[in-house]
Protein backbone atom coordinates (compact mmCIF):
# COMPACT_ATOMS: atom_id res chain seq x y z
CA UNK A 1 0.00 0.00 0.00
CA UNK A 2 3.04 2.30 0.46
CA UNK A 3 2.82 3.04 -3.44
CA UNK A 4 -0.52 5.09 -2.31
CA UNK A 5 0.14 8.92 -2.50
CA UNK A 6 -2.03 12.26 -1.15
CA UNK A 7 -1.91 13.23 -4.44
CA UNK A 8 -3.77 10.70 -5.98
CA UNK A 9 -6.66 11.84 -4.25
CA UNK A 10 -6.58 14.48 -6.07
CA UNK A 11 -6.19 12.63 -9.26
CA UNK A 12 -8.71 10.04 -8.76
CA UNK A 13 -11.47 11.11 -6.58
CA UNK A 14 -14.58 13.52 -7.27
CA UNK A 15 -13.49 17.17 -6.71
CA UNK A 16 -15.78 17.49 -3.33
CA UNK A 17 -13.54 16.99 -0.82
CA UNK A 18 -10.26 19.10 0.47
CA UNK A 19 -8.51 16.73 2.51
CA UNK A 20 -4.93 17.93 4.75
CA UNK A 21 -1.69 16.86 2.81
CA UNK A 22 -1.00 13.61 4.62
CA UNK A 23 -2.86 10.13 4.43
CA UNK A 24 -4.09 8.68 7.75
CA UNK A 25 -3.45 4.70 8.45
CA UNK A 26 -3.92 3.89 11.53
CA UNK A 27 -5.82 5.00 15.02
CA UNK A 28 -6.34 4.15 18.45
CA UNK A 29 -8.14 5.69 21.29
CA UNK A 30 -8.33 9.47 19.93
CA UNK A 31 -4.35 9.06 18.76
CA UNK A 32 -4.13 8.85 14.74
CA UNK A 33 -1.13 8.01 12.57
CA UNK A 34 -0.44 9.12 8.92
CA UNK A 35 1.77 7.32 6.10
CA UNK A 36 5.01 9.11 7.28
CA UNK A 37 4.12 7.91 11.40
CA UNK A 38 2.71 11.00 12.27
CA UNK A 39 1.02 10.79 15.67
CA UNK A 40 -2.50 13.81 15.70
CA UNK A 41 -4.62 14.04 18.43
CA UNK A 42 -8.12 13.37 17.50
CA UNK A 43 -10.88 15.53 19.13
CA UNK A 44 -13.21 15.60 15.80
CA UNK A 45 -14.13 12.39 16.65
CA UNK A 46 -14.33 11.38 12.57
CA UNK A 47 -17.78 14.04 12.73
CA UNK A 48 -19.12 13.02 15.71
CA UNK A 49 -18.70 9.44 14.67
CA UNK A 50 -16.18 7.21 16.78
CA UNK A 51 -18.60 7.49 19.82
CA UNK A 52 -15.72 5.04 21.39
CA UNK A 53 -12.25 6.44 19.81
CA UNK A 54 -10.77 4.46 16.84
CA UNK A 55 -10.51 0.39 16.81
CA UNK A 56 -11.91 -0.23 20.25
CA UNK A 57 -11.06 -3.25 21.55
CA UNK A 58 -14.19 -4.43 22.38
CA UNK A 59 -16.03 -3.47 18.93
CA UNK A 60 -13.21 -4.92 17.25
CA UNK A 61 -13.87 -8.25 18.69
CA UNK A 62 -17.34 -7.80 17.74
CA UNK A 63 -17.25 -7.17 14.58
CA UNK A 64 -14.34 -10.16 14.33
CA UNK A 65 -16.77 -12.39 16.11
CA UNK A 66 -19.53 -11.29 13.30
CA UNK A 67 -17.76 -11.54 10.24
CA UNK A 68 -17.06 -14.74 10.71
CA UNK A 69 -20.83 -15.72 11.02
CA UNK A 70 -23.07 -14.05 9.00
CA UNK A 71 -22.50 -10.82 7.19
CA UNK A 72 -25.85 -10.03 5.38
CA UNK A 73 -29.11 -11.70 4.52
CA UNK A 74 -31.30 -9.46 3.24
CA UNK A 75 -34.60 -8.48 4.28
CA UNK A 76 -35.95 -11.42 3.40
CA UNK A 77 -34.86 -12.76 6.22
CA UNK A 78 -33.93 -11.69 9.64
CA UNK A 79 -31.37 -12.19 11.88
CA UNK A 80 -30.42 -11.94 15.29
CA UNK A 81 -28.06 -8.59 16.03
CA UNK A 82 -30.85 -6.96 14.28
CA UNK A 83 -33.60 -7.70 16.62
CA UNK A 84 -31.36 -7.30 19.95
CA UNK A 85 -30.39 -3.84 18.89
CA UNK A 86 -33.89 -3.24 18.49
CA UNK A 87 -34.94 -4.30 21.29
CA UNK A 88 -32.43 -2.37 23.29
CA UNK A 89 -33.17 0.96 21.69
CA UNK A 90 -37.14 0.55 22.33
CA UNK A 91 -36.07 -0.54 25.95
CA UNK A 92 -33.83 2.92 26.50
CA UNK A 93 -36.23 5.43 24.51
CA UNK A 94 -39.68 6.65 23.97
CA UNK A 95 -40.10 4.32 20.87
CA UNK A 96 -41.99 1.05 20.24
CA UNK A 97 -40.43 0.38 16.73
CA UNK A 98 -37.41 0.84 14.93
CA UNK A 99 -36.00 0.87 11.26
CA UNK A 100 -32.35 0.14 10.35
CA UNK A 101 -30.87 1.98 7.20
CA UNK A 102 -27.16 3.34 6.33
CA UNK A 103 -26.93 6.77 7.37
CA UNK A 104 -27.61 10.21 8.46
CA UNK A 105 -29.26 11.11 4.93
CA UNK A 106 -31.38 8.26 4.60
CA UNK A 107 -32.75 7.44 8.46
CA UNK A 108 -34.20 11.64 7.67
CA UNK A 109 -35.40 10.68 4.13
CA UNK A 110 -37.49 7.49 5.86
CA UNK A 111 -38.83 10.09 9.12
CA UNK A 112 -40.13 12.37 6.09
CA UNK A 113 -41.46 9.87 4.27
CA UNK A 114 -43.33 8.37 7.78
CA UNK A 115 -44.08 11.78 8.48
CA UNK A 116 -46.21 12.29 4.96
CA UNK A 117 -47.14 8.74 4.68
CA UNK A 118 -48.56 9.00 7.83
CA UNK A 119 -50.62 12.38 7.62
CA UNK A 120 -51.61 11.42 3.60
CA UNK A 121 -53.39 7.91 5.42
CA UNK A 122 -54.95 9.51 8.25
CA UNK A 123 -55.91 13.14 7.57
CA UNK A 124 -55.80 13.25 3.60
CA UNK A 125 -53.44 14.98 0.67
CA UNK A 126 -54.07 18.82 2.00
CA UNK A 127 -51.75 17.64 5.23
CA UNK A 128 -48.36 17.75 3.55
CA UNK A 129 -46.68 20.56 4.88
CA UNK A 130 -43.20 20.21 6.52
CA UNK A 131 -41.65 23.19 9.00
CA UNK A 132 -37.90 22.86 9.86
CA UNK A 133 -35.46 25.84 10.75
CA UNK A 134 -33.30 27.57 9.28
CA UNK A 135 -29.80 26.82 9.16
CA UNK A 136 -31.01 23.16 10.09
CA UNK A 137 -29.10 19.99 8.28
CA UNK A 138 -30.68 16.87 7.54
CA UNK A 139 -28.32 14.87 5.35
CA UNK A 140 -27.59 15.19 1.23
CA UNK A 141 -30.62 13.35 -0.49
CA UNK A 142 -32.90 16.18 -2.13
CA UNK A 143 -35.48 15.90 0.34
CA UNK A 144 -33.42 15.80 3.10
CA UNK A 145 -31.13 18.47 1.71
CA UNK A 146 -34.07 20.86 1.00
CA UNK A 147 -35.49 20.39 4.80
CA UNK A 148 -32.51 21.37 5.90
CA UNK A 149 -32.56 24.84 6.42
CA UNK A 150 -28.80 25.89 4.40
CA UNK A 151 -29.91 27.11 0.39
CA UNK A 152 -26.76 26.88 -0.44
CA UNK A 153 -26.56 23.15 -0.25
CA UNK A 154 -29.90 22.84 -1.42
CA UNK A 155 -29.83 24.88 -4.91
CA UNK A 156 -28.58 23.46 -7.99
CA UNK A 157 -30.29 20.00 -8.58
CA UNK A 158 -33.41 20.95 -10.42
CA UNK A 159 -36.76 20.66 -8.96
CA UNK A 160 -36.77 20.22 -5.44
CA UNK A 161 -39.37 18.48 -3.07
CA UNK A 162 -42.34 21.69 -1.94
CA UNK A 163 -44.30 21.98 1.03
CA UNK A 164 -41.55 22.95 2.66
CA UNK A 165 -41.42 25.55 5.08
CA UNK A 166 -38.51 27.35 7.14
CA UNK A 167 -38.39 29.50 10.14
CA UNK A 168 -36.06 30.84 12.33
CA UNK A 169 -34.80 28.70 15.51
CA UNK A 170 -35.97 29.09 19.15
CA UNK A 171 -38.99 31.31 17.83
CA UNK A 172 -42.29 30.21 19.68
CA UNK A 173 -44.35 33.39 18.25
CA UNK A 174 -42.91 32.38 14.85
CA UNK A 175 -44.26 29.00 14.75
CA UNK A 176 -47.25 29.51 16.26
CA UNK A 177 -47.97 31.81 13.36
CA UNK A 178 -46.57 29.03 10.48
CA UNK A 179 -48.24 25.76 11.85
CA UNK A 180 -51.80 24.97 10.93
CA UNK A 181 -54.01 21.89 10.18
CA UNK A 182 -51.95 21.37 6.79
CA UNK A 183 -48.55 20.59 9.11
CA UNK A 184 -47.79 17.21 8.88
CA UNK A 185 -44.32 17.29 10.52
CA UNK A 186 -42.34 19.63 12.17
CA UNK A 187 -38.34 18.61 11.93
CA UNK A 188 -35.32 20.00 14.12
CA UNK A 189 -32.11 18.99 15.78
CA UNK A 190 -32.27 19.13 19.54
CA UNK A 191 -29.29 20.88 19.17
CA UNK A 192 -27.94 22.52 15.77
CA UNK A 193 -25.02 20.68 14.87
CA UNK A 194 -23.33 21.24 11.22
CA UNK A 195 -25.37 24.91 12.18
CA UNK A 196 -22.97 26.16 14.52
CA UNK A 197 -23.61 24.03 18.11
CA UNK A 198 -27.07 25.87 19.02
CA UNK A 199 -29.21 24.19 21.47
CA UNK A 200 -32.70 24.32 21.66
CA UNK A 201 -34.41 26.88 24.17
CA UNK A 202 -36.16 24.30 26.72
CA UNK A 203 -39.11 26.05 26.17
CA UNK A 204 -39.11 26.19 23.12
CA UNK A 205 -38.68 22.91 22.52
CA UNK A 206 -41.88 22.09 25.23
CA UNK A 207 -44.16 24.73 23.34
CA UNK A 208 -43.14 22.79 20.00
CA UNK A 209 -44.04 19.50 20.87
CA UNK A 210 -47.78 21.60 22.52
CA UNK A 211 -48.29 22.98 18.99
CA UNK A 212 -47.76 19.74 16.90
CA UNK A 213 -50.30 17.96 19.49
CA UNK A 214 -52.58 20.81 19.14
CA UNK A 215 -52.26 20.90 14.86
CA UNK A 216 -52.23 17.81 14.50
CA UNK A 217 -48.65 17.13 13.44
CA UNK A 218 -45.75 15.08 14.08
CA UNK A 219 -42.31 16.05 15.63
CA UNK A 220 -39.25 14.39 14.21
CA UNK A 221 -36.21 15.18 16.61
CA UNK A 222 -33.08 14.76 13.89
CA UNK A 223 -30.62 13.03 16.63
CA UNK A 224 -27.69 12.00 13.57
CA UNK A 225 -25.21 13.95 15.34
CA UNK A 226 -26.43 14.48 19.11
CA UNK A 227 -27.70 11.03 19.53
CA UNK A 228 -25.69 7.92 21.00
CA UNK A 229 -24.80 9.48 24.49
CA UNK A 230 -23.01 12.43 22.55
CA UNK A 231 -24.69 15.29 24.96
CA UNK A 232 -24.13 13.04 28.00
CA UNK A 233 -28.22 11.39 27.88
CA UNK A 234 -28.18 8.22 25.74
CA UNK A 235 -30.42 11.15 23.19
CA UNK A 236 -30.68 14.92 24.04
CA UNK A 237 -34.23 14.54 24.16
CA UNK A 238 -33.88 13.16 27.42
CA UNK A 239 -32.16 16.66 28.51
CA UNK A 240 -35.83 18.12 27.68
CA UNK A 241 -38.18 16.03 29.22
CA UNK A 242 -39.71 16.09 25.30
CA UNK A 243 -40.28 13.13 23.29
CA UNK A 244 -40.65 13.07 19.69
CA UNK A 245 -43.05 10.92 17.63
CA UNK A 246 -40.25 9.99 15.08
CA UNK A 247 -36.33 10.37 16.30
CA UNK A 248 -33.87 9.78 13.33
CA UNK A 249 -30.12 8.64 14.52
CA UNK A 250 -26.82 7.69 12.95
CA UNK A 251 -23.20 8.89 13.48
CA UNK A 252 -22.36 7.55 16.74
CA UNK A 253 -24.77 4.01 16.35
CA UNK A 254 -22.01 2.35 15.51
CA UNK A 255 -18.87 3.70 16.58
CA UNK A 256 -17.86 3.82 12.80
CA UNK A 257 -19.54 1.24 11.29
CA UNK A 258 -22.38 2.91 8.69
CA UNK A 259 -25.83 2.83 9.81
CA UNK A 260 -28.84 5.18 10.60
CA UNK A 261 -31.87 4.13 12.40
CA UNK A 262 -35.49 5.75 12.95
CA UNK A 263 -37.31 5.22 16.04
CA UNK A 264 -41.20 5.89 16.21
CA UNK A 265 -44.19 4.82 17.82
CA UNK A 266 -46.36 2.20 16.94
CA UNK A 267 -49.10 4.45 16.32
CA UNK A 268 -46.54 6.21 13.61
CA UNK A 269 -45.21 3.35 12.51
CA UNK A 270 -48.02 1.11 11.73
CA UNK A 271 -48.09 2.60 7.99
CA UNK A 272 -44.77 1.55 7.25
CA UNK A 273 -46.73 -1.80 5.97
CA UNK A 274 -45.18 -4.38 3.34
CA UNK A 275 -43.74 -2.54 0.42
CA UNK A 276 -44.02 1.14 0.86
CA UNK A 277 -40.63 1.79 2.16
CA UNK A 278 -37.37 -0.46 2.42
CA UNK A 279 -33.85 -0.94 2.21
CA UNK A 280 -31.17 -3.58 1.17
CA UNK A 281 -28.28 -3.28 3.61
CA UNK A 282 -30.23 -1.90 6.29
CA UNK A 283 -30.55 -3.72 9.29
CA UNK A 284 -27.82 -6.13 7.77
CA UNK A 285 -25.63 -8.81 11.29
CA UNK A 286 -22.43 -6.70 10.77
CA UNK A 287 -23.81 -3.36 11.84
CA UNK A 288 -26.04 -4.48 13.74
CA UNK A 289 -23.82 -6.56 15.81
CA UNK A 290 -21.40 -3.50 16.00
CA UNK A 291 -24.64 -1.32 17.30
CA UNK A 292 -25.51 -3.35 19.77
CA UNK A 293 -22.31 -3.66 21.04
CA UNK A 294 -22.22 0.43 21.65
CA UNK A 295 -25.63 0.88 22.78
CA UNK A 296 -24.76 -1.98 25.28
CA UNK A 297 -21.80 0.21 26.49
CA UNK A 298 -22.98 3.71 25.97
CA UNK A 299 -26.58 3.26 27.49
CA UNK A 300 -24.89 2.65 31.39
CA UNK A 301 -24.91 5.23 33.73
CA UNK A 302 -21.78 5.21 34.46
CA UNK A 303 -20.46 5.63 30.96
CA UNK A 304 -22.86 8.59 31.17
CA UNK A 305 -21.35 10.08 34.08
CA UNK A 306 -18.01 9.68 32.20
CA UNK A 307 -19.37 11.91 29.26
CA UNK A 308 -20.63 14.95 31.37
CA UNK A 309 -17.08 14.50 33.30
CA UNK A 310 -15.23 14.66 30.00
CA UNK A 311 -17.44 17.95 29.07
CA UNK A 312 -16.40 19.70 32.37
CA UNK A 313 -12.95 19.51 31.18
CA UNK A 314 -13.28 20.52 27.51
CA UNK A 315 -15.22 23.44 29.21
CA UNK A 316 -12.72 24.41 32.16
CA UNK A 317 -10.00 24.00 29.96
CA UNK A 318 -11.43 25.93 26.77
CA UNK A 319 -12.46 29.05 29.12
CA UNK A 320 -8.68 28.67 30.53
CA UNK A 321 -7.26 28.96 27.19
CA UNK A 322 -9.48 32.14 26.06
CA UNK A 323 -9.13 33.64 29.33
CA UNK A 324 -5.89 33.94 28.12
CA UNK A 325 -6.47 34.74 24.24
CA UNK A 326 -9.63 36.09 24.41
CA UNK A 327 -10.63 34.64 21.09
CA UNK A 328 -14.28 33.49 21.85
CA UNK A 329 -17.40 35.19 22.25
CA UNK A 330 -18.93 31.41 23.78
CA UNK A 331 -18.35 28.04 24.57
CA UNK A 332 -21.54 26.25 24.13
CA UNK A 333 -23.60 22.84 23.66
CA UNK A 334 -24.14 19.65 25.62
CA UNK A 335 -21.63 16.85 26.71
CA UNK A 336 -19.03 16.31 23.91
CA UNK A 337 -20.65 18.12 21.62
CA UNK A 338 -18.87 21.55 21.84
CA UNK A 339 -18.50 24.72 20.07
CA UNK A 340 -16.25 27.49 20.76
CA UNK A 341 -17.84 30.57 18.86
CA UNK A 342 -15.01 33.15 17.26
CA UNK A 343 -15.46 36.53 18.41
CA UNK A 344 -16.59 39.26 15.83
CA UNK A 345 -12.99 40.57 15.20
CA UNK A 346 -12.13 36.64 13.47
CA UNK A 347 -15.90 36.48 12.03
CA UNK A 348 -15.32 33.55 9.34
CA UNK A 349 -12.15 32.23 9.90
CA UNK A 350 -12.92 28.90 11.54
CA UNK A 351 -11.42 27.34 9.01
CA UNK A 352 -8.38 28.92 9.88
CA UNK A 353 -8.15 27.97 13.19
CA UNK A 354 -8.73 24.27 12.19
CA UNK A 355 -5.95 24.66 9.56
CA UNK A 356 -3.66 25.83 12.54
CA UNK A 357 -4.88 22.81 14.86
CA UNK A 358 -4.09 20.37 12.14
CA UNK A 359 -0.13 22.32 11.86
CA UNK A 360 0.00 20.97 15.41
CA UNK A 361 -1.34 17.78 14.51
CA UNK A 362 -4.84 18.11 15.71
CA UNK A 363 -8.23 17.30 14.60
CA UNK A 364 -11.10 20.03 15.42
CA UNK A 365 -14.10 20.90 13.21
CA UNK A 366 -15.83 23.71 12.55
CA UNK A 367 -19.28 24.51 12.46
CA UNK A 368 -20.05 26.79 9.92
CA UNK A 369 -17.72 30.22 9.53
CA UNK A 370 -17.50 30.90 12.86
CA UNK A 371 -17.72 28.35 15.02
CA UNK A 372 -14.95 25.67 15.76
CA UNK A 373 -16.64 22.37 16.78
CA UNK A 374 -15.19 19.36 18.90
CA UNK A 375 -16.95 16.19 18.91
CA UNK A 376 -14.33 13.54 20.53
CA UNK A 377 -14.81 10.22 21.39
CA UNK A 378 -16.59 9.75 24.49
CA UNK A 379 -14.14 7.89 25.92
CA UNK A 380 -11.28 10.01 25.60
CA UNK A 381 -8.70 9.66 28.14
CA UNK A 382 -7.55 12.39 30.25
CA UNK A 383 -3.67 11.54 29.25
CA UNK A 384 -4.99 12.28 25.17
CA UNK A 385 -6.95 15.32 25.87
CA UNK A 386 -4.39 16.92 27.86
CA UNK A 387 -2.60 15.95 24.90
CA UNK A 388 -4.89 17.38 22.83
CA UNK A 389 -5.44 21.43 24.78
CA UNK A 390 -1.79 21.70 24.65
CA UNK A 391 -1.91 21.28 21.24
CA UNK A 392 -5.58 23.58 21.06
CA UNK A 393 -3.71 26.17 23.18
CA UNK A 394 -0.66 26.55 20.58
CA UNK A 395 -2.80 26.74 17.65
CA UNK A 396 -4.90 29.33 19.31
CA UNK A 397 -1.94 31.32 19.85
CA UNK A 398 -0.41 31.11 16.30
CA UNK A 399 -4.20 31.89 15.24
CA UNK A 400 -4.09 35.25 16.85
CA UNK A 401 -0.32 36.43 15.92
CA UNK A 402 -1.00 35.44 12.16
CA UNK A 403 -4.69 37.52 12.98
CA UNK A 404 -2.21 40.56 14.88
CA UNK A 405 0.92 40.50 12.19
CA UNK A 406 -1.50 41.05 9.36
C1 LIG B 1 -24.43 14.31 9.77
C2 LIG B 1 -25.85 14.67 9.88
C3 LIG B 1 -26.79 14.20 8.96
C4 LIG B 1 -26.41 13.42 7.72
O1 LIG B 1 -25.88 12.16 8.03
P1 LIG B 1 -25.14 11.33 6.86
O2 LIG B 1 -24.78 10.04 7.55
O3 LIG B 1 -23.97 12.13 6.44
O4 LIG B 1 -26.11 11.14 5.77
C5 LIG B 1 -28.13 14.52 9.17
N1 LIG B 1 -28.51 15.25 10.22
C6 LIG B 1 -27.63 15.72 11.14
C7 LIG B 1 -28.12 16.50 12.31
C8 LIG B 1 -26.27 15.45 10.99
O5 LIG B 1 -25.40 15.94 11.88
Amino acid sequence: MTDITREMFDQYYFPMFTPPQFVLVKGKGSRLWDQEGKEYIDLSGGIAVNALGHCDDRLVETIREQAGKLWHVSNLMTNEPVISVAKQLVEETFADKVFFCNSGAEANEAALKLARRYALDKYGVEKDEIISFTQSFHGRTLFTVTVGGQHHYSDGFGPNPTAITHIPYNDIEILKNTISEKTCAVMLEPIQGEGGIIPADPEFLKQVRELCDKYHALLIFDEVQTGNARTGKLYAYMHYGVAPDILSTAKGLAGGFPIGAILATKEVASVFTPGVHGTTFGGNPLACAVANKVIEIIKQPDFLDGVNTRSKWFFERLNEINNKYQCFSEIRGKGLLIGAVLKSEYEGQSAKLLKAAIDHNLLVLVAGKNVVRFAPALNITKDEFDAGMQKFELAVEDFINSHNNK
